[in-house]
């Protein structure tokens, strides 16, 4: 379907900064005009000149936010204002009254504004540098031709005049001029709308023509769905078709995670309740406090402000972005590369990891160690590239050297058709065999070096034409033109199962016979007794076709062939993978397997990895296809194993798993992969052998295609996604610490002893606005980093997964949080009450120091509660030594909190308490120094009261 006329992009087809049209003009022409000779591309130097004049291939975003406006963005939060503005109020009062000495509350507050300031700039640089990292990890790259060799290039590093190579599941990176086609079709759909991928031809056209006829070019942002091109760049970055129609990008556009979401929703929620909370305490305390003085009023509203600012979890949002950012980058130092914070988040609640088996579950070393045909079996010994070994008779491996003739030639003619019909090469360097292009296909050159001692065994063939192999299809097939005059041949290789139907004859040695019943049976046996040993299976076959058959339509060929045999090939398991399924086991997470091998080979390696029990029945492609929505629901609820399937049964079972609630991770490589890896919840691509468009698709890229860093990757998303509730935990609690502290201590100033401890001040409260404020900054932000960064404290994996739509803060957390925060205040004021005269503990100090000692006993609480707070099931003391992070910030917390106390020069500032003398005689000058203690004893020692919080 196309898009209507007004979406589709400019009709006008020569690109900005090109003369001509390169769509009407022959390809060697735009080369010769762009200065590139096709066969060798540019040289290195070139390209890199004409980077530099024309800027990267990318389309233009919007600048970057400067540092002055995020500056100020950490002042817009208007509890940040409401402090500014007691400041202010503050710094008026002092004025007024006769501006003796230096504001000291108003300096405080200031002071800690800054640095709170400071501190959610950095925490914010961290987290986009943590994304900017991520995005550089998954950018988008090319192929091509650079001083006659082929170079991965990034994408954005393309330039006119590139000559870029095309293969299937490749990204276009730029609009380019195609040199050649074969069979190459391109998905345009992100350009004009056209749901069906586009055959392309590199012939001239004739007249220029509307973008989606225009069938000799290719466009930045489409893909290659099949074939192989080769094309020659003529447009980058804004002067693409794409940047035609773009809108300036948001590069800055942050994602904003459902948990950022609700979290944000909470900190409202929270902050407003606290806001009325600490308005409440105001009133109170103006009432309780016979408040008559501009001044006291200033201590009650610098109180409430106070503990609204401490209390309120306005850094909530910014610690979550840091902490999903840093996890994110943890995992991706372990291969797990996720494209998208959202997506660490999701990964914790998966249910189901739907995975394919080559490559994945296995090691993709692909080794022929079987052949079948029509006279016999035959076993190759030696496993992986290196091709040493030798065929044996029979099949237990120990047989005779093999010497029967006719089935000398019948192997040698499987092999050889396998070779034949292949892509892949063979390389040795320095002793060392490894191979370029497709394993499977590889293991066919190693066996037939086996058999006769050369790779070359196959010299002379010309390859005429091909039928490339796709997943629908499993199998290719070759137009060869053997040496000498004579009829050419294709030689086709796939699956057996698919194949054996096409074939109506067998090669007996040098003859070949009809496929009767008998002998179809015979070969179908061997296939099924093959996969019953795990091995992956692949049927050869060939016909004669008349010299100079053209290369098109070659797929009407692929009929009434000639069977020559099956083979074997092993592919063992990750030795880790076993491990891995039993730990997503036990997380309460379904493997499944989604192959597109036999159903008896996957079956058995399903069995031998624990993902079934032996025996267990694989449903096939063709079987999902004959089903309903209600049946393939009730196949995907006790089927795990699925074989020969295509791409699209994949979307069908995703569709179902997630109709029936589950949270899907599923793997695929294809490109035709991409809509069953979009529609998945986490939508896994291989970072080796995944093309660039399932790599686009997918939520997240395994550096490695091993399906235990699946595994590895849940169980750091369940580790962040524990870490975040560990620090929402410490932080409502901690803050509901203060909340209780200072409103009972408001209500309940007689029974505590506050009321007839007042002496000298006029208003009466627990704890004073700068102390509120200390405590939010010494132990806010620093423990809840950490616990961001903690190691696991509780067995993530030894639980099911979370729902995807259960509430991070549920009713268990919201009842630890108020218990453990009326704990602390009930604590702190009962350590206040033991200090004061009166109350329910007799003492005998002044309230300064028993203000001081409750102040600290406050800090300290909140400290401990660092470690109370790591896990919601066990205690404090469990593993209470493995977080170095957590130990730092504690350390730091108390070293600062002892300073703050003890050390003169720091007693100044923090401890020049919000207005504490009805005359005010001694607010605006610095504290003195020890001046004298009305008691003896002392909270903090023998030593005496730390005279900062004195009066
Ligand atoms: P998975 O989907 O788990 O990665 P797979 O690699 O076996 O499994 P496909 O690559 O779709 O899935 O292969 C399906 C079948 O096609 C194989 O079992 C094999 O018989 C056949 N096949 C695989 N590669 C080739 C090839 N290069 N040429 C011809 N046939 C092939």
């Amino acid at each position: 379907m196309a898009t209507p006329r007004s979406a589709q992009p400019s009709s006008v087809a020569a690109p900005a900064g090109l003369p001509f049209d390169p769509s009407v003009r022959a390809a060697d022409d735009v080369a010769r005009e762009l200065g590139v000779d096709p066969s060798v591309g540019l040289n290195e130097a070139e390209a890199a000149r004409r980077l530099a004049a024309d800027g990267p291939n990318q389309l233009r975003s919007r600048p970057p936010v400067p540092l002055w406006r995020k500056v100020l963005d950490q002042f817009r939060d208007p509890l940040v204002a409401l402090l500014l503005v007691a400041v202010a109020i503050s710094v008026t009062v002092w004025w007024v009254e006769g501006a003796e000495g230096v504001p000291v509350d108003a300096v405080v507050i200031a002071a800690i504004v800054v640095l709170n300031a400071v501190l959610g700039l950095v925490q914010e640089s961290k987290a986009e540098g943590a994304v900017a990292a991520l995005r550089s990890m998954t950018e988008a790259s090319s192929t091509v031709l650079r001083d006659g060799r082929r170079v991965t290039a990034r994408s954005t590093e393309l330039v006119r005049g590139d000559v870029l190579m095309l293969t299937e599941g490749d990204a276009v990176g730029a609009d380019a001029r195609l040199l050649s086609a074969t069979a190459l079709r391109v998905q345009e759909s992100s350009l004009t709308g056209e749901s069906e991928a586009v055959l392309k031809d590199a012939a001239v056209l004739a007249a220029p023509a509307p973008l989606g006829d225009r069938f000799d070019m290719v466009y930045k942002g489409t893909a290659v769905a099949q074939g192989v091109g080769r094309a020659v760049v003529v447009a980058t970055g804004m002067d693409t078709e794409m940047g035609a129609i773009a809108e300036l990008l948001d590069a800055t556009d942050e994602e904003v995670t459902p948990l950022q979401r609700e979290i944000s929703r909470v900190s409202k929620v929270l902050g407003l309740t606290v806001i009325g909370i600490a308005a409440v305490v105001m009133v109170l305390a103006a009432v309780v406090n016979d408040v008559r003085t501009a001044s006291d009023l200033v201590t009650v509203l610098l109180l409430g402000v106070s503990l609204a600012v401490a209390a309120v979890p306005e850094g909530l949002p910014a610690i979550l972005s840091v902490v999903l950012a840093v996890g994110v980058q943890s995992m991706a130092r372990r291969n797990a590369v996720v494209k998208k914070l959202h997506s660490a988040e999701t990964l914790g609640s998966a249910s189901v990891i739907a995975s394919d088996k080559t490559g994945t579950l296995t090691k993709n070393e692909m080794t022929i160690q079987r052949v079948f045909t029509a006279s016999g079996e035959v076993t190759l010994t030696g496993v992986g590239y290196r091709p040493d070994g030798e065929a044996r008779t029979g099949g237990d491996g120990v047989g005779q050297p093999l010497t029967d003739e006719q089935l000398v030639r019948e192997v040698s003619m499987v092999l050889g058709g396998g070779s034949l019909a292949n892509d892949a090469q063979l390389v040795e360097r320095d002793g060392e065999w490894t191979v370029q292009g497709d394993p499977t296909e590889a293991a066919f050159l190693v066996a037939a070096h086996k058999l006769t001692g050369t790779v070359d065994r196959v010299a002379g063939f010309e390859r005429r034409g091909e039928v490339p192999f796709t997943s629908e299809r499993k199998m290719m097939s070759a137009l060869v033109d053997p040496p000498g005059d004579g009829a050419w041949a294709l030689v086709t290789k796939g699956a057996p199962d698919v194949l054996l139907p096409r074939c109506t004859e067998i090669q007996v040695g040098d003859r070949t016979v009809p496929l009767d019943e008998e002998r179809r049976a015979r070969a179908l046996g061997d296939v099924e007794r093959l996969s019953q040993q795990a091995y992956r299976t692949l049927g050869v076959a060939y016909r004669r076709v008349a010299e100079g058959l053209g290369a098109q339509g070659l797929e009407e060929h692929e009929s009434d062939l000639v069977y020559l045999g099956v083979v074997g090939i092993i592919d063992p398991p990750r030795p880790e993978v076993a491990a891995a399924v039993a730990e997503a086991r036990r997380a309460g997470i379904r493997v499944m397997m989604i192959t597109g091998d036999h159903p008896v080979t996957a079956t058995r390696i399903a069995g031998d990895l624990g993902i079934v029990e032996p025996g267990a029945r694989a449903v096939s492609g063709t079987e999902l296809d004959g089903l309903d929505a209600e049946g393939l629901r009730e196949t995907t609820r006790t089927v795990s194993v699925y074989a020969r399937v295509a791409p699209q049964n994949k979307l069908q079972i995703v569709d179902a798993l997630q109709a029936d609630g589950h949270v899907v991770a599923m793997t695929g490589d294809g490109v035709n992969d991409a809509p069953a890896l979009k529609t998945a919840d986490i939508g896994v691509a291989m970072g080796i052998t995944g093309t660039e468009v399932t790599k686009e698709s997918a939520k997240m890229i395994l550096g490695d295609d091993n399906f235990a860093t699946i595994v590895a990757a849940v169980r750091q998303g369940r580790i962040i996604f524990d870490n975040i509730k560990k620090f929402l935990r410490y932080l409502l609690s901690s803050n509901m610490g203060e909340v209780f502290t200072v409103l009972l201590g408001v209500v309940l100033a007689g029974v505590v002893g506050l009321e007839g401890a007042a002496g000298g001040e006029a208003v009466v409260v627990p704890l004073l606005a700068t102390q509120i404020l200390w405590i939010n900054l010494v132990t806010d932000s620093g423990p809840a980093l950490a616990m961001g960064v903690d190691p696991e404290t509780d067995d993530v994996m030894a639980r099911p997964p979370r729902g995807i739509n259960d509430r991070i803060i549920d009713a268990r957390m919201w009842t630890g949080v108020l218990t453990i925060g009326f704990v602390m205040g009930v604590a702190t004021l009962l350590t206040i009450d033991i200090f004061l005269p009166g109350g329910l503990v007799e003492g005998t100090d002044s309230l300064t120091v028993a203000r001081t000692a409750g102040f600290t006993t406050l800090v300290l609480a909140q400290l401990f509660n660092v470690l109370n707070s790591r896990s919601e099931t066990t205690s404090a003391f469990h593993r209470m030594f493995t977080g170095r992070w957590l130990w730092a910030a504690i350390g730091l917390g108390l070293v600062l909190q002892i300073a703050v106390v003890q050390v003169p020069s720091s007693r100044s500032p923090s401890g020049r308490l919000a207005s504490t003398s009805r005359t005010g005689a001694s607010r605006s000058r610095w504290p003195r120094p020890c001046s004298g203690s009305t008691s003896s004893a002392s909270w903090s020692g023998a030593h005496g009261i730390p005279a900062g919080w004195r009066r």
